[in-house]
C-alpha cells in the first residue's frame, strides 16, 4: 500500500504506528484535520485480519470525524485510534497504559476516548500516561443519554423538513437497537406521544422496552418492512442497503448508528424513492459534545445546550439538499466542507 498516496486521497494530516512488543501492543494513531482544532476521537480494540485493513479502518474513522466536528460547530478537528488485537485480553492496564504513551507522544494534536472494544476502565489506564484523554469517571460519562437527546433533534428536523410539523406525537417510529442508545431515545420518543415498533438480537431488550414505552416488538429481520411513519437505526452500519431499502415503508430515516448507509450511492436511491434521510453524524453528534464539553469544563446544561442546535443544523442540511438539488449526506459534506476550509483560509490569513 501507498501510505502517502492514500493519506493524500482524503487530505489526511498524520499517521503514527506504535509499538511495544514487551506488552503486546500495536497501535495506530489517525489525524485527518486540525483547521479547527485538535483531533478527537474514540480508540478503537478490534481483531483485524490484516495490517493493511487496520489502516484503512483507522482512516476512515478519523476523517468521519472532522466531518462530524465541523458539522456540530465544535472547534475540533478529527482523529481516531485502534488497537490491534483481541478486545477481550485482561491485560488492560499493560496495553491501556502503552497506548496512552502513544496518545502522549502526539504532543496533544489527538484526543482519545471509549469506542468500540474499550471502556470508561481502559481510558483511566490511558489518563495514568497522559492529559490527552476524555471520557473519564466522575468527568462527561456516559454519553449515550446525549446522543439520544441529539438523535431526537434530527428525528425532529426530518419531521418538520418531511410533514411541515416536527411534533411526534401519534408518528409511529420503529426503532432497531435498544442499547445504550436506542433504549435512551425509546424514552425520548415515548414521551413525545411517539407510537413506537422495536427490535433488538437481544429479546430482554425488547420485553422491557415493550413494557416501559407500551411499544411493540418485532423480529429484527421484520423491522425493515414495518409501515411505519420514521425508521431510526440504532445498531449496526450499513444497514440501509441493496437487500434492506426495497423493503422500507416509511418517509424518513433517522437514527444514531454511524455510517448507515452501506454504500454513498444508497443515500441516493433513498432520495430518488422520496425517503427523507438525515445524515447520521450531524444526527449522532451528541456523543462527540459530550467529550468536547468535558475538555471546556462545560456542565451538562451548556452540552444539552449545544446538542439542540442539532434540530437547526439538520433543518439546514435540509436547505442546502433543496436549494443545491442534492441528497441531504452531499448536502452535510458540503456545510462540514465549508466550515473546515473556512478554518483553513483563516489559518492562512494569520501567517
Ligand atoms: P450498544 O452496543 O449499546 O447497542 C446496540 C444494540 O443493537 C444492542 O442492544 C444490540 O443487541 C443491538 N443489535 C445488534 N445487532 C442487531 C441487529 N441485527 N438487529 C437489531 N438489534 C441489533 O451501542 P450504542 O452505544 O447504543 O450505539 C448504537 C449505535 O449508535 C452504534 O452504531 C454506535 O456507533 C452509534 N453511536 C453511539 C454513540 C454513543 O454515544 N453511544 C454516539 C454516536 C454514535
Amino acid at each position: 500500500m501507498e501510505i502517502f498516496e492514500r493519506l493524500e486521497e482524503h487530505g489526511h494530516e498524520q499517521v503514527m504506528f506504535w509499538s511495544e512488543p514487551d506488552v503486546g501492543y500495536r497501535g495506530i494513531i489517525a489525524v485527518h484535520d486540525t483547521s479547527l482544532g485538535p483531533a478527537m476521537g474514540g480508540t478503537r480494540f478490534w481483531h483485524y485480519d490484516t495490517e493493511e485493513e487496520a489502516l484503512v479502518d483507522v482512516l476512515r474513522l478519523a476523517r468521519a470525524m472532522t466531518y462530524k466536528a465541523a458539522a456540530a460547530g465544535l472547534d475540533c478537528g478529527g482523529g481516531k485510534s485502534v488497537i490491534l488485537g483481541d478486545n477481550r485480553t485482561k491485560k488492560r492496564e499493560l496495553i491501556f497504559r502503552a497506548h496512552g504513551r502513544a496518545v502522549q507522544a502526539m504532543g496533544g494534536r489527538y484526543i482519545a476516548a471509549e469506542d468500540v472494544g474499550t471502556s470508561v476502565d481502559d481510558m483511566e489506564f490511558v489518563r495514568k500516561e497522559t492529559a490527552f484523554v476524555t471520557g473519564l469517571h466522575g468527568r462527561s460519562g456516559d454519553p449515550s443519554p446525549l446522543t439520544a437527546f441529539g438523535t431526537l433533534q434530527a428525528i425532529r428536523a426530518a419531521a418538520t423538513e418531511f410533514y411541515g410539523d416536527g411534533s411526534l406525537d401519534g408518528t409511529h417510529i420503529t426503532v432497531q437497537g435498544l442499547g445504550n442508545v436506542g433504549y435512551h431515545l425509546c424514552e425520548l420518543l415515548a414521551e413525545e406521544g411517539a407510537r413506537l415498533t422495536v427490535t433488538d438480537i437481544d429479546q430482554a431488550r425488547v420485553e422491557r422496552t415493550i413494557r416501559e414505552f407500551s411499544a411493540e416488538g418485532v423480529a429484527p429481520d421484520d423491522i425493515y418492512g414495518v409501515d411505519a411513519d420514521i425508521f431510526a437505526p440504532c445498531a449496526l452500519g450499513s444497514v440501509i442497503n441493496d437487500e434492506t431499502i426495497p423493503l422500507l415503508k416509511v418517509d424518513i430515516v433517522a437514527g444514531a448508528a454511524n455510517n448507515q448507509l452501506a454504500e454513498p450511492r444508497h443515500g441516493d436511491e433513498l432520495h430518488r424513492r422520496g425517503i427523507l434521510y438525515a445524515p447520521d453524524y450531524v444526527g449522532n453528534a451528541g456523543g462527540l459534545v459530550n467529550i468536547y464539553g468535558e475538555l471546556q469544563g462545560w456542565d451538562l446544561d451548556r452540552a444539552r445546550e449545544k446538542v439542540s442546535e442539532i434540530f437547526g443544523t439538520m433543518c439546514r442540511v435540509f436547505e442546502i439538499a433543496r436549494r443545491s438539488d442534492v441528497t441531504p449526506s452531499v448536502a452535510a459534506d458540503r456545510l462540514a466542507e465549508e466550515r473546515i476550509r473556512a478554518a483553513h483560509e483563516a489559518r492562512r490569513a494569520d501567517f
